[in-house]
């Protein structure tokens, strides 16, 4: 089974960044706003902040202890002037997650509120798109494989992984299938599959029974199991079935990071 690495992937994208920034005409500089008590979110926020200090883009953490504090953090990054990007940290209430919708679609970087998200399902270049969507794509373009006329299996159906994968795969002529937690016979849909993409926060979940031979493994998932982090996909039971898989972690995640520093420098570039 071949391993889809993303460390080669992600220093490709990254490459061009300093470059790109010295000739934006103003300074990068991103709020992330979150509400207080998830750990994983806070590791996650970790790894932006210092990816943000490693390209000096400007960053601002607001973390709130509930929701009229996050609304009233929210107030104050908007009105001000020298922030370029918002970035709202998941999980959130559907309420607190669409105040996104209230700032410029080019300082929304995750591409999650309403009008990047319709540019991307009507395939408009200038749309910003969730940056763990586009790193399945960025991978599957790097490895140089052709999905036209495949079956893509996307488990998971968020609105930042499953949903804004949907056109991505379209446009490169796939037929697209999306499971969920009430989708009935997974397993016989995951079996016909040439393309499976595991996006459910589940450890290990796919196990070498739910596919077919030859399949291709993308494993979005992040997982706590016994201290270590594990994806969703099984990797040692698929490893002699699979005919290549991405690592967790090393795989997606790695893209992920570096994708959001591409979508903040983008969205000054369209700006501009
Ligand atoms: P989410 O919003 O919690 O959505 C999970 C999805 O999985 C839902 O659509 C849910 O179905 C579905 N699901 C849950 N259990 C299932 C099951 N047993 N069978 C079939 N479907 C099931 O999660 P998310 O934010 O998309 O994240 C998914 C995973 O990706 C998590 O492990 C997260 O940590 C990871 N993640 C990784 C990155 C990265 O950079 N690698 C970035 C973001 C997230 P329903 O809709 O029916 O509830």
């Amino acid at each position: 089974m071949k391993i889809l690495e993303g460390k080669s992937i992600s220093e490709k994208i990254s490459l061009g960044f300093e470059e790109r920034i010295r000739k934006l005409d103003k300074k990068p500089h991103i709020a992330v706003l979150s509400i207080a008590g998830d750990n994983a979110s806070e590791a996650y926020i970790k790894k932006i902040k210092k990816n943000c200090e490693k390209y000096d883009i400007d960053f601002t953490l607001k973390i709130a202890m509930n929701q009229q504090e996050f609304i009233k953090y929210f107030e104050e990054v908007k009105e001000n002037k020298k922030i370029t990007g918002i970035m709202f940290q998941q999980p959130l209430p559907e309420k607190i997650s669409d105040l996104i919708n209230q700032v410029p679609p080019e300082q929304d970087i995750e591409g999650i509120g309403i009008n990047n998200m319709g540019k991307l399902f009507l395939n408009k270049k200038d749309a910003i798109i969730p940056c763990t969507s586009r790193a399945v794509i960025k991978t599957i373009e790097y490895y140089n494989i052709d999905l036209t006329g495949k079956k893509v299996v996307i488990v998971g159906r968020s609105n930042i992984v499953g949903k804004p994968l949907i056109p991505q795969l379209l446009s490169k002529n796939a037929t697209v299938t999306v499971c969920h937690s009430r989708t009935q016979n997974i397993k016989e849909e995951l079996q016909q599959a040439d393309v499976v993409i595991m996006a459910i926060g589940k450890a290990k979940f796919l196990k070498k029974e739910y596919i077919k031979d030859g399949a291709i493994l993308i494993d979005v998932g992040i997982n706590f199991e016994n201290g270590k982090i594990v994806g969703d996909i099984d990797f040692e039971d698929v490893k002699e079935k699979a005919s290549m898989c991405t690592p967790v972690p090393g795989g997606i995640g790695a893209v992920t990071n570096t994708l959001l520093i591409d979508n903040i420098i983008t969205s000054l570039e369209q700006k501009n």
